[in-house]
């Protein structure tokens, strides 16, 4: 093994925020790394921006970056107290949220900032070239434009649509029917607030009721109001583009100024497709489908499963033949802090999305989420956990002060 020729310890497939954070981390720890993506950045990433307190605590935590700077260097472009919960438009709750308010950017500028984080620490990027096939026996890697690559190993961060997955579904090593079962899908498409009166949608509103196990949303940015519709697959069949226009039309927005609709594919519960690892090549991110099966929040837990991974990836690298060891920590790590906080988030989503909940047109939501209050607004945060907010849930008493 030693007497091959490597170009890198580690190649990254995807410079999105999960790969952006590896690269970063693996190459301050010392190891020679390489991240490819198909895209020039700064590139657009169908995404809400929204990103929740847990996610500034390890932004702070890894790269020293405050909210303060942040919003400095115009990284957060937009932040709000409010909060606004519906059914369909008609009014649920409306939290305060001034204690940790939510936090929004716009994915170019983000992602951006990230991949330059990865470079700054010595990361060669390569942008702008497609992986077209991945070997899981010999990790070699070809691109679109002819490159080759041979490497120690790989970290899939490509996203929903990951060519490392596929080539894991293609290979027996996960179930695509398993995979596809809890995929859900997002459409978005913003407006631009010069369309706007100027004190229109100023905070985020959630809306359930126009779809099932899935939500519409507006979240206001700087410049443009997202707004969009995401949703599990299997139960809105078809249904997706048809509650996105019902919900721009409740809100009276006028649809030609609105831009076009594009969809992403969103991990809504996937995170059960173990193994996410093979011999020298491992998941993350939407890869490997870890996302919150609730909301559907992704860029926390992309980073999050980075830092894992590097962790894990680095401390066994020394003597490195495969990546069984580091595997079997990284699988530890995310069954001790990630998995076991979904599988609530799982719980949770059938509390709020059950059939009985929609028959009564979301009135048993309306009667938890005002009995929770700003509870639901900590699990969403990462200040409580989802396995808190259900026990607390169940002895309702305690809300009822
Ligand atoms: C409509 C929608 C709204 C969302 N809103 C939110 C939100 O408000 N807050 C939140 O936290 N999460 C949100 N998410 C989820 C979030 O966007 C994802 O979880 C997150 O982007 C995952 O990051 P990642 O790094 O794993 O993958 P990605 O961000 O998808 O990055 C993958 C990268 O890999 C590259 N790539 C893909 N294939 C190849 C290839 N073959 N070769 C080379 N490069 C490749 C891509 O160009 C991309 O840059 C939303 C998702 C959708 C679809």
């Amino acid at each position: 093994m030693s007497q091959q020729n490597f170009d890198y310890d580690v190649s990254i497939i995807g410079g999105g925020p999960g790969g952006s954070t590896a690269g970063y981390l693996l190459s301050k720890l010392g190891l020679n790394v390489q991240i490819i993506d198909k895209d020039i950045f700064p590139r657009q990433k169908l995404c809400g921006g929204i990103i929740t307190f847990k996610t500034l605590d390890l932004l702070n935590r890894l790269y020293k970056e405050t909210t303060e700077t942040l919003l400095d260097k115009k990284i957060i472009n937009y932040h709000t107290n409010r909060f606004e919960i519906n059914y369909k438009v008609k009014r649920i709750m409306s939290i305060n949220i001034s204690k940790f308010p939510f936090y929004l950017v716009d994915r170019r500028v983000y992602d951006n900032f990230l991949l330059n984080k990865a470079k700054e620490a010595g990361v060669d990027v390569i942008e702008g070239n497609e992986v077209k096939k991945v070997n899981l026996e010999t990790c070699e890697i070809n691109l679109s434009k002819g490159d080759k690559f041979k490497t120690k190993l790989i970290i899939g961060a490509d996203g929903a649509n990951s060519i490392v997955k596929q080539e894991f579904i293609r290979n027996g090593i996960i179930r695509k029917s398993k995979w596809n079962y809890n995929l859900a899908t997002g459409l978005e498409c913003f407006i631009d607030r010069k369309n706007l009166e100027k004190n229109l949608f100023k905070y985020p509103m959630i809306s359930f009721g126009f779809l099932r196990y899935g939500y519409n949303w507006l979240f206001p940015n700087k410049n443009q109001v997202i707004v969009g519709v995401g949703g599990l697959n299997r139960k809105n069949k078809g249904l997706f583009k048809r509650a996105l226009n019902r919900f721009i039309s409740a809100l009276k927005i006028n649809p030609d100024v609105v831009s076009r609709v594009s969809g992403h594919p969103i991990p809504y519960g996937n995170f059960h497709i173990t193994p996410i690892y093979k011999d020298k090549i491992i998941l993350i991110g939407d890869a490997a489908g870890i996302a919150d099966p609730f909301w559907g929040e992704g860029i926390y837990y992309t980073q999050k499963t980075a830092e894992y991974a590097s962790l894990a990836i680095s401390k066994n690298f020394k003597n490195f033949k495969n990546l069984k060891n580091s595997a079997i920590l990284y699988l530890r790590l995310l069954s001790k802090y990630i998995y076991s906080e979904l599988r609530y988030a799982l719980k949770f989503r059938w509390l709020i999305f059950n059939p009985i909940n929609t028959f009564f047109n979301y009135y048993p939501t309306h009667l938890m989420l005002k009995l929770m209050r700003n509870k639901l607004i900590d699990i969403t945060q990462g200040i409580r956990s989802y396995r808190w907010g259900l026990k607390k849930f169940f002895k309702l008493g305690t809300y009822l002060q």
